[in-house]
């Protein structure tokens, strides 16, 4: 497979979920392989070393909630565009991956001369975190088994074969979830600005404040989040990938862990 990047620009524009402030990114089509990250002040080429938090979210060279947006271009084959972003932060959009999906369906891809590396699992690799774990199997495509715990109710599991069919019915409407009772914590530490029910599923005793589109809808999310942090491999990934209980840190140690594999 070759690197492949957009026929023609696209933007999405919106709100920070985090910031709570207006915020653009303009996805440009790029002639070398790589996905370039372009701020007012900076440019950064996207990748495993370039993440400088994983609090709560995927944060690249200061710029806040990169996951979606990288969940959508991955999946979509996209590995050479230029991101520019205005406001730090990717918009929210509806919370998921849906706008970024659509926006690259929309203008649609075109492949560059430059082969794709592909990372492909050979052995177990794996990275722990306490309870979190984060496995990477050998395995023929992609393939992703999540099991999420919740809180106050019994834990998901979603296990699906990765491609772009299955993203966009299956993963890519997933929207961001938290508690109810967190929203207070989250807005104290300036984090969650953003978040509404027009862009989060609430969790709350007993069940979902607003309307789910899925019943696992939180577990599909984590998925997508996964996807989103495996992107910055900037490669093709052949494995099987077991999340259980993991987060943004230590899908990005895993990410980190692959990426001596790329060949
Ligand atoms: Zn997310």
């Amino acid at each position: 497979m070759k690197h492949r990047t957009l026929v023609r620009p696209v933007e999405v524009q919106g709100v920070g979920i985090h910031t709570g402030k207006p915020c653009r990114v303009r996805i440009l089509p790029r002639e070398l392989p790589g996905l370039v990250l372009r701020t007012g002040e900076a440019t950064v080429v996207l990748g495993v070393r370039a993440v400088d938090s994983t609090e709560r979210r995927t944060q690249v060279a200061g710029v806040l909630t990169v996951e979606h947006l990288l969940a959508a271009l991955w999946v979509a084959g996209v590995t050479a565009g230029e991101l520019v972003v205005e406001g730090g932060e990717v918009p929210a959009g509806d919370g998921s991956a849906l706008p970024f999906w659509n926006a690259v369906r929309r203008v649609g891809t075109r492949d560059l001369d430059a082969e794709r590396p592909v990372v492909a699992v050979r052995e177990p690799v794996w990275v722990t975190d306490g309870d979190r774990l984060c496995a990477a199997l050998p395995s023929a495509g992609l393939r992703v088994t999540y099991v999420v715990p919740l809180r106050d109710r019994p834990a998901q599991a979603v296990d699906v074969q990765v491609d772009e069919e299955s993203f966009e019915r299956e993963l890519a409407p997933a929207r961001t979830w938290g508690y109810a009772e967190e929203a207070g914590g989250l807005w104290a530490q300036g984090l969650a600005l953003g978040a509404s029910e027009s862009n989060t599923l609430v969790l709350e005793a007993g069940g979902y404040r607003n309307r789910p589109r899925f019943a696992d809808e939180p577990a599909r999310h984590k998925v997508v989040d996964l996807l989103g942090d495996l992107a910055l491999l900037g490669a093709e990934l052949r494995a099987h990938v077991v999340a259980v209980g993991a987060g943004h840190g230590t899908h990005v140690a895993l990410a980190r862990a692959l990426a001596g594999l790329s060949g």
